[in-house]
């Protein structure tokens, strides 16, 4: 892990009126660069060839870089290039994925907004639900063993992109059919969640460590193939309707009663203060918790991202809750631009990037 020192001395070396935001061509790439924009600030965008039309077409990037694979990103003389134009990476779910949570870790030297210590509690599942039981969110019950299987479950295999691969049990038995039938047994290590039934709501927080202050900028529910599907004909598939799988193809907009509010910002709040208990000075900026709200209004959490999501995507004009704060159109990516240009205000940049 490179030590957070080692990247505040790289930023020691950056010219603060030449700082450059960038990113890699994908996710929430479009509204992070205009936020950017937005704010006065420069901003480059790191295509992977063939995609660069995109980019170019909307015409938000000052510069915009080519690379066959994103995975050159991390390459010496690459990462050498983006220092000497004052880079703050911005990232995003494809950039993690892209660049893996341990090469980001371990070998990218350009400052990135954020706290790169959260993507190892993002990413492995105990720990996850570590930070989640001490943030006291509610949680799907876990199923240590198949035999124990009493309810509707979800099984989950780690890095099943979208929910590809996921299969729903009602019991044991169902379990070891379906384990077989798909072809999952070397699959890997699972876990068995109860499948929470109710109404999903992924809230967009971004937490600013200048203004300490958690802010609720966004929501959206993802959606899902083919299981946004197959309840369009629940009652004319029946029993013959085909394995629900939960792949994410979109995003709607919602917002939420205006009484769930206060849990809402509640649990945001919490898993902030959770956050800096588990890792030192914890989560800086976006991050969005995967909720189901049950009929007895209450939320359960399943899942932490904690960085920009692509459901803000809905939002570069601003949502209903950021015109509430903002008297001008926020979005997530713009709101990344502001804290980093508060931040270079206030000498004090280091405190939002790692
Ligand atoms: P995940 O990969 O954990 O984000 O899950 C993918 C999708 O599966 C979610 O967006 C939900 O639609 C659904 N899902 C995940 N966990 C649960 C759960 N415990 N109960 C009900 N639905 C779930």
């Amino acid at each position: 892990m490179i030590h957070r020192r080692e990247i505040h001395h790289i930023l020691e070396g950056y010219a603060r009126e030449r700082i450059t935001i960038a990113t890699i061509g994908s996710h929430t790439a479009l509204q992070i660069l205009k936020g950017a924009r937005d704010e006065g600030l420069k901003n480059m965008v790191i295509c992977k060839r063939g995609t660069e039309e995109v980019y170019r077409q909307f015409g938000l990037a000052d510069e915009l870089i080519t690379v066959e694979n994103f995975k050159q990103v991390l390459e010496k003389e690459f990462q050498e290039g983006l220092i000497e134009r004052n880079v703050i990476l911005i990232p995003h779910g494809s950039f993690v994925e892209y660049l893996s949570p341990s090469s980001i870790e371990d070998e990218l030297m350009v400052p990135m907004f954020g706290n790169r210590m959260v993507l190892d509690w993002e990413s492995n599942r105990e720990k996850e639900r570590e930070w989640m039981e001490l943030a006291d969110l509610k949680l799907p019950k876990e199923f240590k063993h198949p035999e124990d299987i009493d309810r509707l479950v979800m099984v989950k295999f780690p890095g099943a992109k979208g929910g590809k691969d996921y299969f729903l049990a009602w019991s044991p038995d169902e379990f070891e059919r379906k384990i077989e039938k798909l072809k999952l047994r070397d699959r890997g290590e699972f876990t068995i969640q109860e499948y929470v039934i109710g109404t999903r709501f992924y809230p967009h927080y971004f937490y600013s460590p200048l203004k300490q202050r958690v802010e609720l900028l966004s929501m959206d529910i993802r959606y899902e193939s083919n299981i946004d599907g197959i309840s369009r004909l629940s009652y004319i598939l029946q029993e013959r309707h085909p394995e629900p799988s939960f792949v994410v193809t979109g995003n709607l907009p919602v917002v939420v009663r205006e009484s769930l509010l206060p849990q809402v910002m509640e649990m945001g709040r919490s898993i902030v203060n959770a956050s800096q208990e588990l890792f030192s000075p914890g989560l800086i900026g976006p991050f969005c918790i995967e909720t189901i709200c049950t009929e007895d209004m209450e939320f359960i959490t399943f899942e932490i991202s904690a960085r920009i999501v692509a459901g803000t995507n809905l939002y570069i004009n601003g949502s209903p809750y950021s015109q509430l704060l903002y008297q001008e159109p926020m979005s997530t990516g713009r709101r990344i631009a502001r804290e980093i240009k508060n931040a270079l205000d206030e000498n004090s940049l280091d405190s939002v990037l790692y």
